[in-house]
């Protein structure tokens, strides 16, 4: 039987000040399943994708995640985050470094790559974005949008199985946003993506699990969950806008 890319059993998480975030969220990815986590604000998907590489939930004395067969525990960080990139919503929560090259080299040089492949990786990454010839720019000076894309580029450079992103399409302008659904729709990566853009959603994943009040409500295929309006509509969401003339 195939080892699921990422295996969530029973996971339940308050923050610190008690407030409740997820309450036993149980689900399975297979390698390469592209998935979108839908829900609306505060409903835990930044919450969810947080668990994945061990931001959050290493105190709890019980492990409820597994990457490629690996718990997520502390003394594992290291092997978890060589398989799963995690993109922040807030680019700037992923660039604190003096230039965009070293912010996109960032991860390569982590894992000890030889300064040619490095180079390589940054390069095809930022090609990847749109974004060649950035490389000594600083992510200060960028627009809100060129940001998301750099912050893209961070991951894309780590060439890792698993990529989590957090609200990839925000901010972008059309043509970017339609970059990226055709990037994510050929990756051949597994893709968990939290979103409030279903259009992107339905675009670019197979399946889709929705959060609501930290709970697990609906694990389906995109085509069915994202076309049934009266369920959306309970969950506090909408249809895509490509069906709302329906
Ligand atoms: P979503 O990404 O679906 O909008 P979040 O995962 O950000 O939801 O939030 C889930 C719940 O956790 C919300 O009630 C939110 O207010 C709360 N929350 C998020 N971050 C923190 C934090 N750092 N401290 C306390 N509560 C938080």
């Amino acid at each position: 039987m195939n080892v699921p890319a990422i295996r969530v059993t029973n996971l339940s998480f308050q923050y610190t000040d008690h407030t409740p975030a997820l309450y036993e969220v149980s689900f399975e990815v297979q390698p390469g399943e592209r998935i979108a986590l839908i829900g609306p604000n505060g409903a835990g998907k930044s919450t969810l994708l947080c668990h994945l590489n061990g931001i959050l939930g290493m105190g709890s004395r019980e492990c409820a995640i597994e990457i490629d067969g690996v718990p997520v525990l502390a003394s594992r960080l290291a092997e978890i985050r060589q398989r799963v990139g995690l993109v922040f919503q807030d680019p700037d929560d992923q660039l604190f470094c003096a230039t965009i090259f070293d912010d996109v080299a960032f991860g390569p040089l982590n894992m000890r790559l030889p300064a040619d492949e490095v180079k390589r990786r940054v390069r095809e990454a930022l090609h990847c974005v749109g974004l060649e010839g950035y490389e000594t720019r600083s992510a200060y000076h960028l627009s809100g949008g060129e940001k998301k894309r750099v912050s893209l580029a961070t991951v894309v450079s780590m060439d890792v199985d698993i990529l989590a992103f957090d609200e990839p399409s925000s901010n972008l302008d059309p043509k970017s946003r339609r970059a990226l659904i055709h990037w994510l729709q050929r990756c051949g990566k597994t893709l968990l993506i939290a979103t409030h853009d279903l259009d992107m959603a339905y675009e670019s994943t197979d399946r889709v699990l929705v959060l609501n009040q930290g709970r697990l409500i609906r694990d389906g295929a995109t085509r069915e969950v994202l076309q049934d309006r009266e369920f959306l509509e309970a969950a506090g969401l909408e249809l895509p806008l490509r069906f709302h003339s329906a």
